[in-house]
C-alpha cells in the first residue's frame, strides 16, 4: 500500500467544477433573504446542473442515485459544500434528509420492507418530501440511553407516547424517524427501535420552534428550525418500522459515523472562509502606522489557524480512509476524534475572523456573526465533545495496564540493562 496525499486528476477536475460553481452560483444566494419555499424554487436549475454533472446526492450508493465515492472523496466534496450553508441542499445532501435516507435505505436492506422505498426514501432523495430525526428528549440527550419514548405494538400497530425537542425541521417535516423504547425489559441499546411518523398522525403535536442562539427569534414552521414535539397515543402502522426491532442503536451508529466525517469536512470549508477573510483583513486595515499583517499577534493567528486547519483536515481525511477500508465500527477512535477537535477548530479560527475585523465583525455586515453563532452549536450537536472524549480515552486505555512501577522508571531500567549486557559492559570496562 501507498501513501498518497493527492488526489486524481478526474476527480480533482469534479472538485473544481464544485469550487467554481458553488462561489460564483451559490454563494450570492445567501444575500437575498429568501424564504425557503421560494429558494427551493430558485435553485431548482442549479440543482439540475449537479444532477447533470452526476454529483446529486453523492452519500448514497450507485443503486439509490448516488456516486458510490467512499467516504475520502465524499469528505473532499463536502469540504466545499460546507462553505456555504446552501450548498448541502444545492447538492442534494442536507441534513437530516441525507442522513434519513441512508437509515432508511439500511433499514430496507436490513428488514426487506420494500414498501418503505416509494413511500419515504424516493421522495427523500427526489427533495419532494422533507424529514426530521427526533431522538432527543428534554431529559435524554448525551446519555440517550435514559429515552423514555416508548412504542408499544398493538395488533398491526405502534402506539407512541414521548416528548422530543431539538428535532431539526421538525416543524416543516412531512414525516419524522423517531427512536422509542419497544422492549423496556433489556438494555437500550437493544431495546430501542427506530419508526417512521407521518406528521399529520393524530397525537402528533408540534409545540414550537425552538429559538435558539442560531436563531434566537420565535419562528414556527421555518426549515432549518429545531422543534419541540409531544407524541400522545400517536398510532401508525407495524410496517413503519426502520430495520428490526431493537436495531434502533445499531442504526443510529451506522448513519452517525459517515455524517460526522461530512459534518468536519463542511467544517473545514466554513473555517477556510472564515480564514480566508481573516488573511484578506490583516493585509487590508492599517492600524499604529502598520498593516495588522506585521504585527505579531495577527500572524500567530494566522500560522496557528493554518496548522490547526491542516491538522483537522489531516485527521478527518485519515478517519474517511479508515472508514472506507476497515468499516465505521473500527474507526470509532478516529471518528470521536475528529468530532471535538474539528468543532474546536471551527470555533477557535472563526472566532479569530471576527476578533480581526473589530467591529466590522460583529456586525452582520459580515457573514462572521452568523458563522459564529452557528458553530458553537457544532461543540453540542451529534454528541457534546466530552462525551466523543470519553470515547477516545476509554479506547485509548484499553490498551494500557496498570504497573507497580513505571515502564520508564530510569532505576528499574538501568538495573536490567546492566543485566542484559552484563557481558558487553564488562569487556567494555577491560578496554579502558
Ligand atoms: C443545533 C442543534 C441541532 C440538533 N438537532 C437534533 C436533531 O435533529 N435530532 C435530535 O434528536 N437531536 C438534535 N439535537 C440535540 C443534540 O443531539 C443534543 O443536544 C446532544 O446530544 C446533547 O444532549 P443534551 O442537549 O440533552 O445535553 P445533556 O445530555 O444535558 O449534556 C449537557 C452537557 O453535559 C456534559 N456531559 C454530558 N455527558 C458527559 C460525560 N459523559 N462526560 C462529561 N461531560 C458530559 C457536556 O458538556 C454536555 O454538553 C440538536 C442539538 C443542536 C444544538
Amino acid at each position: 500500500m501507498a501513501w498518497d496525499f493527492s488526489t486524481d486528476p478526474e476527480f480533482e477536475e469534479q472538485l473544481d467544477w464544485m469550487r467554481r460553481f458553488v462561489r460564483t452560483e451559490v454563494y450570492p444566494l445567501e444575500t437575498l433573504g429568501l424564504s425557503y419555499d421560494r429558494f427551493l424554487e430558485v435553485i431548482k436549475p442549479l440543482q439540475q446542473q449537479v444532477k447533470d454533472r452526476g454529483l446529486w446526492a453523492s452519500h448514497l450508493p450507485p443503486e439509490l442515485g448516488g456516486g458510490g465515492f467512499g467516504q475520502v472523496r465524499l469528505g473532499l466534496m463536502h469540504e466545499i459544500l460546507g462553505e456555504t450553508p446552501y450548498g448541502p441542499v444545492v447538492f442534494g445532501n442536507n441534513a437530516p434528509d441525507s442522513g434519513n435516507a441512508e437509515l432508511l435505505a439500511i433499514g430496507i436492506a436490513s428488514s426487506g420492507r420494500e414498501s418503505q422505498r416509494s413511500r419515504w426514501l424516493e421522495p427523500l432523495l427526489e427533495g419532494t418530501m422533507r424529514s426530521g430525526f427526533s431522538m432527543t428528549e428534554p431529559g435524554a440527550g448525551a446519555d440517550p440511553t435514559m429515552i423514555t419514548t416508548t412504542a408499544v405494538a398493538d395488533g398491526d400497530a405502534w402506539v407512541i407516547d414521548g416528548h422530543k425537542w431539538f428535532t431539526t425541521n421538525g416543524s416543516v417535516a412531512d414525516f419524522l424517524i423517531v427512536m422509542a423504547v419497544t422492549n423496556p425489559d433489556v438494555h437500550p441499546y437493544q431495546g430501542c427501535s427506530m419508526i417512521v411518523v407521518p406528521t399529520r398522525t393524530p397525537g402528533v403535536e408540534i409545540v414550537r420552534d425552538v429559538a435558539t442562539m442560531e436563531d434566537p427569534v420565535e419562528h414556527f414552521g421555518k426549515f432549518g428550525g429545531h422543534a419541540e414535539i409531544r407524541y400522545r397515543e400517536v398510532r401508525v402502522p407495524y410496517e413503519n418500522l426502520v430495520g428490526k426491532e431493537g436495531e434502533g442503536f445499531v442504526l443510529a451508529q451506522q448513519r452517525l459515523g459517515p455524517g460526522r466525517i461530512h459534518h468536519c469536512m463542511r467544517w473545514l470549508g466554513q473555517s477556510r472562509r472564515a480564514f480566508d477573510m481573516l488573511c484578506e483583513r490583516a493585509v487590508s486595515r492599517t492600524t499604529h502606522h502598520s498593516l495588522l499583517a506585521e504585527k505579531q499577534t495577527i500572524q500567530n493567528w494566522v500560522a496557528e489557524s493554518l496548522a490547526e486547519m491542516t491538522a483537522a483536515r489531516l485527521m478527518t481525511l485519515y478517519a474517511a480512509w479508515k472508514m472506507d477500508a476497515v468499516g465505521a465500527s473500527a474507526a470509532r477512535v478516529e471518528i470521536a476524534m475528529i468530532k471535538y477537535y474539528g468543532a474546536g477548530v471551527l470555533y477557535n479560527v472563526i472566532d479569530r475572523a471576527v476578533q480581526i475585523h473589530g467591529a466590522l465583525g460583529f456586525s452582520t455586515d459580515l457573514p462572521l456573526e452568523s458563522m459564529y453563532r452557528h458553530a458553537r452549536a457544532a461543540r453540542i450537536y451529534d454528541g457534546p465533545d466530552e462525551v466523543h472524549k470519553v470515547t477516545v480515552a476509554r479506547q485509548t486505555l484499553k490498551g494500557y495496564a496498570p504497573v507497580a512501577v513505571p515502564s520508564e522508571h530510569v532505576p528499574t531500567r538501568r538495573a536490567e540493562a546492566r543485566e542484559r549486557f552484563a557481558h558487553l559492559l564488562g569487556e567494555a570496562t577491560a578496554d579502558h
